[in-house]
This record gives C-alpha cells, sequence and structure tokens, in this order.
C-alpha cells in the first residue's frame, strides 16, 4: 500500500494570502524521502559552495593577518586589502540595502528561492538532513527506527547523529565566531582549553544555536520564526515564478496500470503517488495549491519528474510557473515593477561602487580646545586644536597638515607625520593670527591633511578660529 503523509485539502487558494496546510502544524515528524534531479543538483552545488565560502574564507589570510575580520577591539573591519573604519560603517549600511533589494527583485522574479536554495536555516538543514540520512537510513528506516523501542542500536544511532549533528554546529560557531577573532589562535585555544570567556560563550551560543535550529526546529523557523516569510507573499504577483501543481493537466488524480488508457477512465497525469508530499522539507502538499510554508527548493519538482519519466508522462506537472500560465495566459517576466527594482539597483551598485572607490583613505577629525583663544609670547592670538588622524592605508604613510586658504592664519608646531597602517595619531597644535585683528571674532578654519606619497589621498575638517571683539 502507498505511504501517505496526512495532509489537509484546501479549497480555496490566493496568491497575495497563501494557505498553510502541513503535517508539521500538527506535530508530527518530517521525515523527508531522499531523491535525485536537476533541482536537487543544484542546491547541492549551491550549497557546496556557500559551504566553501563560509568555512574556507574564515581561515584564508591577507599578508599577514586574516583576510575577513572584524576586530571589534580595534573598530576596524578587514576585508581582504581593505580597511573599514567606524565612519565607512555607512557604505555597510548602503550593501545591507543592496542586498534587501537584490532579495526583493528576485521573489518578484521567482518567489522564495531565497529560502530553497541560499538561505543558511535551509542550507545548514539540508546537511543535516544528509548527516540523518547517512546514519539512520532513508524515510522509511528512519520511521521504523522512531517507532521502535529503546535498544543497544537505536542508542548508537542516534548518539552517532547527535554527535555528527554537533561536529557540525561547532564548526559552524568556531567559522562564524572566527570572523571576529583571529581563527588560529581561537581553534588552538579551544583545543588547549585556554579561551577565553567571552569567546567561549560565544561559541557555545552558536554551536547550540545551528544544532537546534538546523537538528531540532528546521522548516519550524522557516514557518514560525522568519519574518521575511510573512511578508514575501505580498511581493507575488500573477507573473511570478513560483512552484505549483498543473491542477487542470493533473487531475483527477488516481492510480492506474502504467499502460491504461487513463484519459478515457476520466483521470488526470497525477498518478497520486504522493512522492512530491513525501520529499518535501516543510511537509505540505503542493497539489493543495501555493502556500505560506513553501520553500521554493524544487524537491517535490524533481520527484514528480522522477515519477512522470517513469510513466511515460511529459515532465512538469509540478513545475515553476506562473498564476498567468497557470490560467492558459503567458508569463510577463520583463513587467514594469521587475524593471523598476532591477533599475533601482543597479542605480545603487552604481553609487556604492562609486563611494567605495572614493572613499578617502585618511580620516581627520578636529577638536577645538575648551578655552576660547589665548596670547602667545609673541603677543600673537592664538587657538589650540587637537587633530585626529588615521592613515586607513595598508602602508606606512608620510602626511602633511596644512591649513587651506590661511590668510592671516598659521599653522604652528609639527606639519608632518608618519603613521603604520591603521595608526591613529591625537596631535595637539595651535594656530596664531598673523595680522593684527581678523575679520570677525569667528572665522571657519579648514584643515587639511595630504599624503606626501599620493596627493590625491586627501581630507579636510573645519573648525573656528576665535579672537577678541576689540583689540
Ligand atoms: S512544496 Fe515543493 S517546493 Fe515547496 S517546500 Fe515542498 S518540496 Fe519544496
Ligand atoms: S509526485 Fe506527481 S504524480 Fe505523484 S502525487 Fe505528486 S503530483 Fe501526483
Amino acid at each position: 500500500m502507498t505511504e501517505r503523509i496526512p495532509a489537509k485539502i484546501v479549497e480555496t487558494i490566493d496568491r497575495r494570502n497563501p494557505v498553510r496546510v502541513t503535517p508539521a502544524q500538527a506535530g508530527d515528524a518530517i521525515h523527508t524521502r531522499s531523491f535525485s534531479g536537476f533541482f536537487r543538483n543544484l542546491r547541492l552545488y549551491g550549497a557546496g559552495l556557500l559551504f566553501l565560502l563560509f568555512f574556507g574564507t574564515a581561515w584564508l589570510n591577507w599578508g599577514d593577518r586574516q583576510a575577513v575580520l572584524w576586530d571589534l577591539g580595534g573598530r576596524k573591519f578587514y576585508i581582504f586589502g581593505a580597511t573599514f573604519w567606524p565612519q565607512d560603517f555607512i557604505l555597510l549600511s548602503a550593501l545591507l540595502i543592496i542586498c534587501a533589494f537584490g532579495l526583493f527583485f528576485i521573489t518578484v522574479l521567482a518567489g522564495r528561492v531565497w529560502c530553497g536554495y541560499s538561505c543558511p536555516q535551509s542550507v545548514w538543514t539540508w546537511v543535516f538532513m544528509w548527516a540523518e540520512k547517512v546514519i539512520e537510513g532513508d524515510r522509511n528506516q528512519r520511521i521504523k527506527l522512531d517507532a521502535a523501542p529503546w535498544s543497544v542500536n537505536k542508542l548508537l544511532r542516534r548518539s552517532a547523529k547527535h554527535t555528527l549533528w554537533l561536529a557540525v554546529s561547532l564548526a559552524t560557531a568556531l567559522a562564524f565566531v572566527g570572523y571576529f577573532t583571529p581563527i588560529r589562535e581561537l581553534v588552538r585555544d579551544l583545543f588547549i582549553f585556554e579561551l577565553d570567556l567571552s569567546s567561549a560563550f560565544w561559541v557555545f551560543f552558536f554551536t547550540t544555536a545551528t544544532y537546534l535550529n538546523a537538528g531540532w526546529l528546521r522548516e519550524k523557523v522557516c514557518l514560525h520564526m522568519c519574518p521575511y516569510s510573512r511578508f514575501q507573499s505580498v511581493m507575488f504577483d500573477e507573473n511570478t515564478l513560483n512552484v505549483s501543481y498543473d491542477a487542470a493537466r493533473g487531475e483527477g488524480r488516481g492510480a492506474r496500470k502504467k499502460d491504461a488508457d487513463y484519459k478515457a477512465e476520466g483521470l488526470g497525469d497525477c498518478i497520486d503517488c504522493t512522492m512530491c508530499v513525501q520529499v518535501c522539507p516543510t511537509g505540505i502538499d503542493i497539489r493543495d495549491g501555493l502556500q505560506l510554508d513553501c520553500i521554493s527548493c524544487g524537491a517535490c519538482i524533481d520527484a514528480c519528474d522522477s515519477v512522470m519519466d517513469k510513466m511515460g508522462y511529459q515532465r512538469g506537472l509540478v513545475r515553476y510557473t506562473s498564476e498567468q500560465a497557470l490560467a492558459g495566459g503567458k508569463t510577463h517576466l520583463l513587467r514594469p515593477r521587475l524593471l523598476g527594482y532591477a533599475a533601482v539597483l543597479l542605480m545603487m551598485i552604481g553609487a556604492f561602487v562609486w563611494a567605495l572607490e572614493t572613499r578617502p583613505l585618511v580620516s581627520l577629525d578636529v577638536t577645538k580646545d575648551r578655552g576660547l583663544f589665548r596670547e602667545n609670547s609673541q603677543g600673537q592670538i592664538e587657538n589650540i586644536y587637537t587633530l585626529k588622524v588615521i592613515n586607513k592605508t595598508q602602508e606606512p604613510s608620510s602626511y602633511v597638515l596644512s591649513l587651506v586658504d590661511s590668510g592671516p592664519f598659521e599653522l604652528q608646531g609639527t606639519r608632518e607625520l608618519r603613521l603604520e597602517p591603521g595608526e591613529i595619531v591625537d596631535l595637539p597644535l595651535s594656530v596664531v593670527l598673523t595680522s593684527e585683528r581678523a575679520a570677525s571674532s569667528s572665522e571657519t578654519l579648514h584643515f587639511e591633511v595630504t599624503n606626501l606619497n599620493d596627493p590625491d589621498i586627501r581630507v579636510s575638517a573645519k573648525s573656528t578660529f576665535v579672537s577678541p571683539i576689540n583689540r
């Protein structure tokens, strides 16, 4: 007899208000059947690449330091040859906005493909499911093991599975924390039991979070915790590509002999084998229509295509298609809404690249001393300032300080300085009024710092010069 996962049949389907019908809601454990196919391979290679990037990048070196490192103590973010400072975090915000727009664009185009293929929650869940399959066997074996009383075999398999899950979780936590604290020292300190308290806390936290999210919560994170799944359906339109069941072709569903004239029996192409349900990581039946719990992973497409191949029917009973196409129309991929998103995205990427390219590689902040002014030994009016200069380049650099359009004002003291890469210096210096009196009691001064090796690297900052009104 064909084994079936219980799934409630719903009658109405609304694109903007997808329904929820899932055995997961009823608390049933979901045991997915393993399968192969084009979309499974796509996800496998995509996830492999993401894993390689995530774990590999953490261990990469650039010169004598880690290539990607967020040094929270030093308030610097290293990414390969570039260093970002708190003043540059506007760029990081811009990057996050670009990513958000990229996500909107892809959602309007192809629904929840981000969730199915790239979201870390899904990717890690697939890995944990693979580990489960390796140790406990395929779907039927796992269901049997679940139902079996505790035995040595069950205990060993369960222990091995949880050990493997914990090992993946620990590796994930170390790689993640390793982006914030040098990973080589982190791993060494862990293995010689000399991890500092803060690192130990975060490694423990992310190990636990990964183990619980990918091992236990799985699709429940997508169903009940992820805010993105709540609002993305409002971005869908009738041309958005979603994983859909072609009901006009598939109904009436039902079993039949392989070579039977099923059309004469009033049957459609769906043989009601429930393979599409058995492979679904969120345990839903795609034949019930567009559902909030569908993460667009394409597993049911692969499963159904393999059934169609076996039956000698045309593939695509379940496929990525639009509501428009299912209603007999044509899918319009290039529509104004999508082009609008693409245009905004391109403009934002252009502005981001421009801002990145032109970002000053030296920083200057000027703070005026709290005293208003004083008279020096030559009888000149003098104001005191502190100049904070940061060398944001990757090389030691020499700089010269000056006043732009200095007029009657003159910079006193050290004018040249040499800074190591990333060095910050607080330099006290004074400005004197060389003429008898200034044009007004408060005048704007423009300080400038210029890199002596590359005069294009320069930046200015302004402050005020205060002098007595009557002198
Ligand atoms: S219904 Fe299909 S595409 Fe949607 S989550 Fe289930 S298997 Fe993936
Ligand atoms: S896998 Fe295809 S044929 Fe089988 S139940 Fe699902 S839609 Fe019908």
